[in-house]
């Protein structure tokens, strides 16, 4: 793992996280800076910086990531209500860690379809 990576390091349990969902692959851990009732990151724990490094073999792992989306919407009660399952790609999407993460947010209304 690249030493300086913020994810590679929580999911080594190096720095704090508070774990939603820890699996083979995939590690989900709740927002620092909550933007909605229900923030949470779900990474790869294999480093991936971003979407633009995805390779076919990662198909896999992309899946596994949606499927704990969608466990862990329904374990936090927003599985009817909705929620979104989004990933940022370079500066102008406001990434700002370069290990790939969804974000899933919901538990309010989001808005409707937009730029941010
Ligand atoms: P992005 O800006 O799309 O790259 O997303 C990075 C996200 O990581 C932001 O929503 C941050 O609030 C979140 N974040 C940064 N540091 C931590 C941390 N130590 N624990 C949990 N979330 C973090
Ligand atoms: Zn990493």
């Amino acid at each position: 793992m690249p030493d300086d990576c913020l994810f590679c390091t929580i999911v080594a349990g190096e720095i704090p996280s508070t774990v939603v969902l820890d699996r083979e692959s995939v590690f989900a851990f709740r927002d620092i800076a909550p933007a909605a009732p229900v923030h949470v990151l779900i990474v790869p724990k294999r480093h991936i910086g971003d979407v633009r490094d995805l390779k076919a073999e990662d198909g896999g792992v992309l899946i596994e990531m949606f499927q704990a989306g969608n466990e862990i919407a329904a374990s936090e009660g927003i599985a009817e209500s909705g929620y979104r399952l989004l990933v940022n790609v370079g500066p102008d999407a406001g990434q700002t860690v370069f290990h790939l993460h969804m974000r899933l947010v919901g538990g309010t209304w989001l808005g409707g379809v937009g730029p941010g």
